[in-house]
C-alpha cells in the first residue's frame, strides 16, 4: 500500500499526519509531513513543497474535469428548457381546444 499524490493526511498506520519544520543542516526550515504517531520506516514522510506541487496538479486536473462537467450540464439544461417550452405550448393548445 502506498500513499497517493498530494498532501498526506493520514499515514498508512492510520494515524493523522503532522506538519513540521526541518532543523537539519541539509534542509533547514524546510517543512515536511510525517506520521503523527511514529517517525520511522513504513510511516509517512514527505516534503511539504513536493506535496503541495502534487496537490496543485491534482486539483488542476479535478478543476478541468469539473469545467467539462459544467459545460455538459449547461447544454442539458438548455435542452430541458426547450423541451419545457414545447410542453407549455402543447398544453396551451389543448387548453384552448377544451374551452371551445
Ligand atoms: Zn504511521
Amino acid at each position: 500500500m502506498e500513499i497517493g499524490p498530494g498532501i498526506p493526511r493520514r499515514c498508512l498506520c492510520g494515524a493523522l499526519t503532522v506538519l513540521l519544520t526541518s532543523k537539519t543542516k541539509e534542509n533547514p526550515g524546510r517543512r515536511f509531513y510525517r506520521c503523527g504517531a511514529v517517525f520511522g520506516e513504513n510511516h509517512v514522510f514527505k516534503w511539504a513543497d513536493e506535496a503541495l506541487v502534487e496537490e496543485i496538479e491534482a486539483l488542476s486536473l479535478k478543476q478541468s474535469s469539473m469545467e467539462n462537467d459544467l459545460i455538459e450540464i449547461k447544454e442539458q439544461l438548455l435542452d430541458m428548457k426547450k423541451d419545457l417550452t414545447e410542453i407549455v405550448e402543447v398544453v396551451a393548445v389543448f387548453s384552448t381546444k377544451l374551452r371551445k
